[in-house]
């Protein structure tokens, strides 16, 4: 049998910032990925002739964040993410932009997120949204500008948990994007591990100063392991413990949705004559993305919209459908190869990433506690301080559980 003195279980950014901080320590440690790749659910398409598109994590939020650092130390070029451009609306075949939505008496969603920042009840977007007099439309737009803000559904996102986000962004002001390649973050990160791929880990046996971790047909035995899994893995029982983890955990983990998304980046023969950004509201509902000159579009459909993606399938015809009212030169035989993430429907990830959900903001911290000094826990989920959600949060969650290895480990 395999054996290292810790085992971390999955290589996205938080197993990889955890094993990169034990190997640092001197310790012998490997990391298990199910995949054929490492970065989890950063995720880069590389399109002949384009810049690189995300099909997951696009924008390091905050300059002083630990993505925002690990990417100057290892030189990857950053640049600001481009907001500018036109900004449009399309509900139910109506295209406005901001300006048509303001002049009509309408309130711009970011106006509505700006004044959740004043929430300190326990209560959800949802409910705060529905009590202020704004026109179907406003409302309309808002919810579907907050889902991708913030990934919850508004009924679920708790408002609270928002306002204390935007009160103390803890990585500091600035959106960038990496130029390279987001995926070249978790390729830094990764660089000098032993980290093995393909190795779907099912069943964590353990006791007191010894795991056994089960891989295909075979295991690996190690003194303790950081399980950095996203907790639908466990709730649909992908991943399991024996013992089975304590009821309250498992609690923990129920309580914890990430959401749900699919996206998309497509090539098209045609170069964007603009920059935009359309927000699309409706079964369908999407974020669209060009930028000008570019021939890349992408396109991001979450929680019910993401759905309806996985059910019906999405094709160059489809995509027409949607967007030819707010980018009408992009035809059905202008698009090229269509590159799709589901994250979803994803085995390994099952959904997209938390957010503070109504009712539920303590849940993180019980699904991060450890197992004694043998079992550890990390992955954004397990992210409270001003990252949720975020690849910050990820890589902060790993560094932490790095630490509560070394220190259970001096303890001994
Ligand atoms: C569509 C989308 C957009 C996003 N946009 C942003 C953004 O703009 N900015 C931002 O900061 N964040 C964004 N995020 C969130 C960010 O991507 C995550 O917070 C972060 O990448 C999570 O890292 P992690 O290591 O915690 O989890 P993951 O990246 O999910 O890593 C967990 C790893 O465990 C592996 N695994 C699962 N089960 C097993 C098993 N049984 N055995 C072995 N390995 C297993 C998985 O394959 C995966 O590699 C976005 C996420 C999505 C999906």
């Amino acid at each position: 049998m395999d054996t290292a003195e810790v085992v971390v279980v999955g290589a996205g950014v938080a197993g990889l910032a955890c094993a990169r901080e034990l190997a640092r320590a001197g310790v012998a440690v490997v990391v298990l990925e199910a995949r054929d790749r490492i970065g989890g659910r950063i995720r880069t398409a590389r399109i002949a002739g384009e810049a690189p598109g995300e099909l997951g994590a696009q924008v390091i939020h905050g300059e002083a964040g630990p993505a925002a650092r690990f990417s100057r130390e290892g030189g990857l070029r950053t640049a600001p993410l481009e907001r500018g451009g036109r900004l449009v609306f399309s509900v139910d075949g109506r295209v406005f932009d901001a300006s048509e939505l303001l002049a009509g008496g309408g309130v711009a969603p970011w106006t509505l997120e700006r004044e959740l920042g004043g929430t300190h009840a326990e209560v959800s977007v949802g409910e705060v949204l529905a009590a202020r007099s704004t026109s179907g439309l406003d409302l309309a737009i808002a919810r579907e500008w907050l889902i991708h803000r913030w990934g919850g559904h508004p009924d679920e996102l708790s408002a609270a948990g928002v306002a204390d986000a935007m009160r103390a962004p803890a990585a500091g002001a600035g959106e960038l994007v990496v130029l390279e390649g987001y995926d070249r973050l978790p390729a830094l990160l990764a660089s000098g591990l032993d980290v093995r791929l393909g190795r779907v880990v099912r069943r964590i046996r353990w006791s007191e100063g010894s795991v056994e971790v089960e891989v295909g047909d075979g295991a690996m035995t190690a003194r303790a392991a950081v399980v950095t899994v996203p907790p639908p893995a466990v709730v649909e029982r992908r991943l399991a413990f024996e013992p089975a983890l304590p009821s309250a955990r498992m609690a923990a983990a129920r309580a914890i949705d990430l959401g749900d998304a699919v996206v998309l980046c497509a090539s098209t023969s045609e170069p964007a004559p603009w920059s935009a950004w359309a927000l699309v509201v409706g079964e369908y509902g999407g974020l669209w993305h060009v930028q000008a000159g570019s021939r890349l579009v992408t396109a991001s459909f979450r929680n019910r919209a993401a759905a309806a993606v996985r059910r019906t399938g999405i094709d160059p015809p489809l995509v027409e459908r949607l967007i030819a009212p707010v980018l009408p030169w992009i035809a059905s035989e202008t698009i090229g190869r269509l590159h799709m993430a589901d994250w979803g429907g994803d085995p390994f990830t099952l959904g997209a990433y938390s957010y503070p959900r109504v009712g539920f903001l303590d849940a993180p911290r019980g699904w991060a506690a450890p197992l004694g000094s043998t079992v550890f826990f990390a992955g954004e989920a397990t992210s409270v301080e001003g990252y949720r959600g975020l690849v910050d949060g990820a890589i902060e969650s790993g560094r932490r559980a790095a630490q509560e290895v070394l220190a259970s480990r001096s303890s001994r």
